[in-house]
């Protein structure tokens, strides 16, 4: 049963749980040394923590001075949360731990359409992933679904997408027949989410999702900056070229027209893997593609770089392929920048596959977190 607590006990208590989620481990004193409070405030949030099955005792370190110290760590396995992230042509869902670890995933191909036996079907695949991982349904936290598409406030509907051909699409339509909280984000924002909650010590990045469809999200202070409107970070409808290439959105010369992952994927049957083959094997007609395609997306990223000063995480579909090209990306946009050095906080993505699946799960773990 929950306990009230003061403002200031739930505060210590919830430094004490942060510190020693981000350490894995860390002995009582330590944690009272690093946070500047007592020890015997450590040792009775401790053991309140220990009460809920979120922290443990028991594993001994080796501390500097020789001297053996029981050390707490918290226990990863106490809550979880499901992502699904539903796409244009698959569903992929993962059901993460606190450490954000993938227990059990599934990704399936898929073609989207808003019929209840669509949505059924995704119901249907969550509950039989959870029954294979054995976790326990009250230890869920809830279910986030990502999806392509502009949401209201709340994250309870999608107000419409371009991408799926829908609108006014309520979350508890999608979600019906699961008895978790669920909410709706964005395919970008999760994935970005995703990526931020990775690199712990970032607090201000940006994301540029690079899949079928160009989307981003822009991270302020660690919060996701969503705009007035629910539309901040649709980068891929910022205009590349004036009068340029039809976009989907029905404008001409946004940024998805030039550096979507369809650009070169086209060129090799829709395989976007077997783009990055031939590329890496010299095939020279790719090789003029790729050069075309990193022109314009040189710019997007200058374009992004130049505003918000901060890490510009590459990702999306074409984020599994950008290790290698990494440099060549840097040196471009070096080439054509203002401020030199920005170009260091280009980075590629760390997930290389559902990211927005386990940003649409972080949903419930980061807030858990924050706010125990
Ligand atoms: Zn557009």
């Amino acid at each position: 049963m929950k306990k009230a607590f003061s403002t200031e006990t739930q505060t210590n208590r919830n430094r004490v749980y942060r510190l020693v989620y981000q350490r894995g481990n860390i002995s009582k004193p330590e944690i009272a040394s690093y946070l500047g409070i007592s020890l015997p405030t450590v040792i009775k949030n401790v053991k309140s923590l220990q009460q809920e099955g979120l922290l443990q005792e028991g594993v001994v370190l080796e501390s500097t001075g020789g001297r053996k110290a029981t050390a707490v760590t918290f226990i990863k396995n106490a809550k979880f949360a499901i992502g699904t992230d539903i796409e244009q042509n698959h569903i992929s869902i993962a059901l993460i731990n606190l450490a954000t670890e993938i227990i059990e995933s599934i990704r399936i191909e898929k073609t989207y359409e808003n019929t209840s036996a669509y949505y059924l079907e995704v119901v249907r695949l969550i509950k039989q992933l959870v029954g294979i991982s054995g976790v326990r349904e009250d230890a869920i936290l809830g279910a986030g679904f990502s999806i392509p598409g502009i949401l209201t406030r709340d994250g309870q509907m999608l107000v419409y997408s371009h991408v799926l051909q829908v609108s006014a699409l309520q979350c508890s339509t999608i979600s019906r027949g699961l008895h978790y909280s669920t909410i709706l984000s964005n395919d970008a924002n999760a994935a970005g989410i995703a990526e931020t909650w990775q690199r712990k010590s970032q607090e201000n990045a940006v994301y540029l999702s690079l899949s079928d469809y160009v989307g981003g999200a822009i991270f302020l202070n660690d919060q996701l900056y969503l705009g007035e409107n629910q539309r901040g970070g649709e980068f891929g409808h910022m205009t590349l070229v004036r009068d340029g290439l039809p976009c989907y959105c029905g404008r001409k010369g946004c940024i998805d027209a030039y550096c979507s992952a369809q650009v070169l994927s086209k060129h090799t049957g829709g395989d976007l893997g077997a783009f990055f083959r031939g590329l890496k094997a010299g095939d020279k007609s790719l090789q003029t593609v790729w050069e075309q395609y990193l022109s314009y997306l040189t710019t997007a990223i200058n374009n992004l770089v130049v505003p918000f000063d901060c890490t510009v995480i590459l990702g999306g579909y074409l984020g599994e392929y950008l290790e290698p090209y990494i440099d060549e990306i840097r040196r471009s946009v070096a080439g054509v920048t203002t401020f030199l050095g920005n170009e260091d906080y280009i980075t590629p993505c760390t997930y290389t596959k559902e990211a927005s699946a386990v940003g649409a799960a972080l949903l419930y773990i980061r807030p858990f977190i924050k706010q125990l």
